[in-house]
């Protein structure tokens, strides 16, 4: 089970735009080296389906179909990320939603290319966390 590490983990995705433009590794890399530790990671691809499911929430939005098409795109790459406040500190390291506005040498600074097309998502609660770890490993794909 992974509801032990409340606090401490979040999910990371590395989307379509970023992983087809071959950023993967320069992202992962400034994910290592700003201390996270990487605790399962997988390279998928979302149905429409799955990806109306994972953005619920944002159901109501106009951009939400197009979010969907984006998203189920191309593959892109999954991880759980472990580290003293987690959430948190990773969403200081990807910086704001819209590309614009996200400070300088974060990486959607870095690598976004459009609002929508942000190079990366990470977990915005704690609870939200636990929640969207499970929706793309099992507990026996996670390496304690
Ligand atoms: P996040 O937590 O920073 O990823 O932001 P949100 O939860 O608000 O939005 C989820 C994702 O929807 C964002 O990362 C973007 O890919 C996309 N998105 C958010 N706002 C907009 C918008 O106004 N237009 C479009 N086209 N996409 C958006």
């Amino acid at each position: 089970m992974i509801d032990h590490m409340f606090g401490k983990i979040t999910l990371s995705i590395i989307k379509p735009d970023a992983v087809q433009k071959g950023y993967v590794s320069p992202i992962l890399y400034k994910i290592v080296h700003a201390g996270f530790h990487i605790i399962a990671i997988k390279i998928t691809e979302l149905s429409k389906k799955s990806a109306t499911k994972f953005y619920a929430e944002h159901k109501k939005k106009l951009f939400f179909e197009s979010l969907v098409k984006f998203m189920s795109s191309g593959p892109i790459v999954s991880v759980i990320l472990k580290k003293e406040n987690a959430v948190k500190d990773f969403r200081i390291l990807i910086g704001e939603t819209n590309p614009v506005h996200a400070k300088k040498g974060t990486i959607r600074n870095l690598y976004a290319t459009s609002l929508e097309k942000n190079a990366i998502h990470g977990s915005d609660s704690n609870q939200n966390a636990i929640k969207e770890c499970l929706f793309y490993f099992s507990n026996r794909e996670i390496f304690f």
